[in-house]
């Protein structure tokens, strides 16, 4: 089967969180079907949504190829988000580690458990930031503009 880029963000704001991102990031490398390319550096942000007084996030974005389905990818995902000790109760909660599916090459998902590219993608400084550092010339096939042009028009104003 053909290799695929793929944009990951990864997100934790619980317990040791650089190592958690990095420990997570390790685990995909080792994923047979996986070949991580980039992970991008480590930014603190604000939560966003979700119950009041969380702690704050550490934020990154990977890049990696897969022969994996975009519906694997995320079975693979959920798999290392559960060995960090992801509990899954309230949402937007809190959490140890959270891995999401940015972009899948140019496919578009539209699944009930799966919709890439991230529907949350452009009202998100701690996406758009990582991404464009690795990824700015990746397009977004919804909005047939990339990265870099996403990032320019929704971030850079609001700096
Ligand atoms: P958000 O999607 O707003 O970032 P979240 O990451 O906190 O919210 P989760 O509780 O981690 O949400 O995941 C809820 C469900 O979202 C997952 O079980 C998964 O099936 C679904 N999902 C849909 N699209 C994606 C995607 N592109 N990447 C990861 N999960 C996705
Ligand atoms: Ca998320
Ligand atoms: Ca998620």
């Amino acid at each position: 089967m053909e290799e695929v880029k793929v944009l990951v963000a990864l997100g934790a704001n619980l317990g040791e969180r650089e190592l958690t991102l990095r420990s997570a990031w390790e685990c995909l490398s080792k994923n047979e079907n996986i070949k991580t390319i980039k992970l991008s550096k480590l930014y603190e942000t604000e939560p966003v949504g979700g119950p009041p007084n969380q702690p704050m996030f550490l934020n990154a974005a990977g890049l990696l190829e897969t022969t994996l389905t975009p519906e694997e990818l995320l079975a693979a995902l959920q798999e290392v988000e559960n060995k960090h000790g992801r509990e899954r109760k309230i949402h937007w909660a809190a959490r140890t580690l959270d891995l999401d599916i940015i972009l899948y090459e140019n496919q578009i998902v539209n699944e009930p458990n799966l919709t890439i590219p991230h529907p949350r993608l452009t009202e998100r400084k701690f996406v758009l930031i990582p991404a464009n550092e690795i990824a700015a010339d990746m397009i977004v096939p919804t909005i047939g503009k990339t990265i870099g042009e996403i990032y320019n028009e929704y971030v850079n104003p609001l700096d």
